[in-house]
């Protein structure tokens, strides 16, 4: 089946994504098609969206591990499971701008922390926003990872800086209750309509290779097209499967489909950052190139991803100059200093 092919102008910070409706059963007309096809097409639009092609490069710091009450089948930090995950305190905001410190000499562009538990509570929240507030006065975008929020609490992260919050769908609705038993669906979509209405950027994505048929890959995908506007920020996870949680033993995916899943992503939110996250390491070099062929622009670098290990930021630089990709932070140098190489700015990973 032949898919229109919509071209939009490039993205830039202060534009909201166009909105398109998405029938899952056109998006999984995209899965079906011709793997080739589908990556040109997904080229097609990535390239027409992001002319500079770089790569964007986010670190992840978990703020506080562990003994999370939520039951979701993935995850190593829920007091369900027996994993061997040891629950910290929350990291002092010294230890966090030390990393935040870290990270922008590593060139990131964006500091994204996470938070295990349900909600935050009120103690804890207020340290959320001085954090916030501190990892936003070094010059870098901010994103938290925090739970469930209430209205309020959303405005308030507005008001201290937060650029972006993330909140994954993880699954399609009809998977999730074989997943996740202690929220619901409906709970993660109005946390993202607050999360919008406050003005904050929308960082959803999910979690692939739980079990789910194609189908219901598809459904995940059509949720995340179908929000208005889509999320600024799409990461597509692969499941890690850890020792102890429920989905450990569950059929592995064919990679080919997780490539699958990022062109499909790419053409349904064509101005979207889409992020390969967890998992990724695990797939190897040969299929993380076919992922940003695909359209993937945005990857996890240089610290552990919460409790999974991520590349590290030397194995991630080596293989970013093997395939010629540029990053976030090095185009945008050059686009306020025209005529400066990338071998003169100190941050840029090429
Ligand atoms: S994914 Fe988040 S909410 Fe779910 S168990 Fe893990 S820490 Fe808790």
């Amino acid at each position: 089946m032949s898919q229109p092919i919509n071209f939009y102008r490039p993205v830039s910070d202060n534009e909201v994504p166009a909105f398109e409706t998405w029938p899952v059963a056109e998006i999984l007309a995209l899965y079906e098609l011709p793997f080739n096809e589908l990556l040109f097409r997904a080229q097609e639009i990535h390239r027409a969206n992001f002319p500079e092609g770089d790569v964007e490069l986010a670190t992840l710091i978990s703020l506080k591990t562990g003994a999370c009450t939520e039951d979701c089948g993935y995850c190593s930090q829920s007091i369900h499971h027996n994993t061997e995950v040891e629950p910290s305190k929350m990291l002092s905001l010294e230890t966090v701008m030390a990393a935040a410190k870290k990270a922008k000499e590593n060139g990131a562009n964006r500091f994204c922390m996470g938070a295990s538990g349900r909600s935050p509570n009120d103690r804890d929240f207020e340290k959320y926003l001085n954090i916030v507030r501190s990892v936003k006065s070094l010059g870098l975008e901010t994103c938290m990872t925090l739970g469930m929020l209430k209205e309020e609490q959303a405005e308030q992260l507005k008001e201290a800086g937060l650029d972006y919050y993330n909140h994954n769908l993880d699954t399609a609705p009809s998977h999730y209750n074989n997943v996740i038993s202690t929220r619901t669906y409906q709970d993660r979509l109005d946390t993202l309509g607050r999360v919008r209405k406050a003005g904050i950027k929308v960082c959803c994505g999910g979690i692939i290779g739980m079990g789910e048929s194609r189908q219901q890959r598809a459904e995940l995908i059509a949720q995340l097209a179908n929000l208005n506007p889509y999320p600024e920020a799409v990461p597509i996870n692969h499941l890690v499967p850890i020792p102890g949680t429920p989905l450990f033993g569950v059929e592995q995916l064919d990679p080919l489909e997780f490539v699958r899943t990022i062109a499909v992503t790419r053409i349904v939110m064509p101005q979207a950052r889409v992020r390969m996250s967890a998992g990724r390491h695990e797939l190897g070099e040969a299929i993380q190139a076919l992922c940003f062929l695909a359209g993937a622009n945005s990857i996890f670098y240089g610290e552990k991803l919460l409790t999974t290990d991520n590349s590290e930021a030397e194995e991630d630089r080596a293989m970013l100059a093997k395939l010629g990709l540029k990053t976030r932070e090095s185009t945008e140098v050059k686009a306020r200093m025209p005529g400066l190489e990338e071998h003169d700015h100190a941050h840029s990973v090429l």
